[in-house]
């Protein structure tokens, strides 16, 4: 076994006390456990009315202290920022959080004043990982009640130095589009290089992107129409950073090494709809450039995706500039 010096220093670790005597910002209280229960969708009775108790797996969020850090005493002693230190001397600059286990010795109620001790439980000898090679950290917290125990909350971390990627990175694809339900009719048209517009069929007014209602008179039944391809640029922006590889990599079919225009353009039929800008150079997309609809392929290679684009008109320019 190779000896492990800093494995050694960090397992003087083991046993320290990292947070002492802490006081949860605030007391058990209802609000508090009505928005935890909107937020995950559980409507046991057991968490509302006169006898209500807090849901068991809320036991970390009475320690925490939110966004505006805690006002009272955080008992932190500063063992944990040492170990973090040492870590990240020795290049385990990473971190990820990998488990969490939690025991409930009785249920809250609101009223309940919480305080809570944590203790570095272990640290493990070095470990390779998928990741990289580190250690892992468990820390252990024990939440109180007056002199009562009411439950312990353990959490384990990964702090690690990132394993060098090996041979030459993969193609970058191109983000995929979310579908969804109500947007699915519009890439499956997209599919079969159709660009379709959603028509309201009780009023007529025409919309994109594709929504469930008609935002003209709320109506919920439309059909399509399909766009004849002619448009214009009515406002644009050049995407410079942060250089995005699918984007930026060289590709004939994107017209996209560097800065690239983000049209949004207004279609012959009034709607508009954002997308590429092809066939110029970035810096010469302007505001009333005629443009034409076109469906390019890319990452042919793998799972292709079809998008419409639009391709500057040559020699039709507006004289808008
Ligand atoms: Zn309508």
């Amino acid at each position: 076994m190779v000896s492990d010096e800093l494995g050694a220093r960090l397992k003087a670790y083991e046993g320290r006390a990292a947070a002492v005597a802490g006081v949860g910002k605030d007391p058990v209280n209802e609000p508090m456990i009505r928005h935890w229960c909107e937020a995950m969708g559980d409507t046991d009775p057991a968490y509302a009315g006169p006898d209500a108790v807090a849901p068991p797996t809320m036991l970390q969020a009475w320690t925490m202290g939110g966004l505006s850090g805690h006002t009272g005493h955080t008992g932190r002693t500063g063992a944990y920022d040492e170990l973090f230190d040492l870590l990240d001397e020795a290049g385990c600059t990473s971190v990820v959080a990998t488990d969490c286990e939690q025991e409930y010795l009785r249920p809250l109620r609101p009223g309940d004043e919480v305080t809570f001790d944590a203790v570095i439980e272990s640290v493990s000898d070095r470990k390779t990982t998928k990741l990289g090679t580190g250690y892992f950290v468990t820390t252990r917290m024990d939440v109180r009640v007056g002199q009562d125990l009411v439950g312990t909350h353990r959490f384990r971390i990964l702090k690690y130095a990132p394993a060098r990627q090996k041979g030459k990175s993969p193609r970058a694809r191109r983000p995929r589009p979310v579908v969804n339900r109500d947007n699915a009719g519009f890439w499956e048209g997209v599919e079969r290089h159709r660009l379709l517009i959603q028509r309201c069929t009780s009023c007529g007014t025409l919309r994109h992107p594709w929504l469930p209602g008609c935002n003209a008179c709320g109506g919920l039944d439309w059909d399509t129409v399909e766009a004849s391809g002619e448009g214009t640029v009515y406002s644009y922006v050049v995407m410079h950073h942060p250089p995005f590889p699918a984007f930026t990599q060289s590709d004939q079919a994107t017209d996209a090494a560097g800065p690239y225009a983000v049209g949004l353009i207004e279609l012959a039929e009034g709607v508009r709809i954002v997308s590429n800008v092809v066939g110029v150079p970035y810096d010469k997309v302007r505001i009333g450039l005629p443009v034409r609809l076109e469906f390019r392929r890319y990452d042919d290679e793998d799972g292709a995706l079809v998008l419409p684009v639009f391709q500057v008109q040559e020699g039709r320019e507006g004289g808008v500039g």
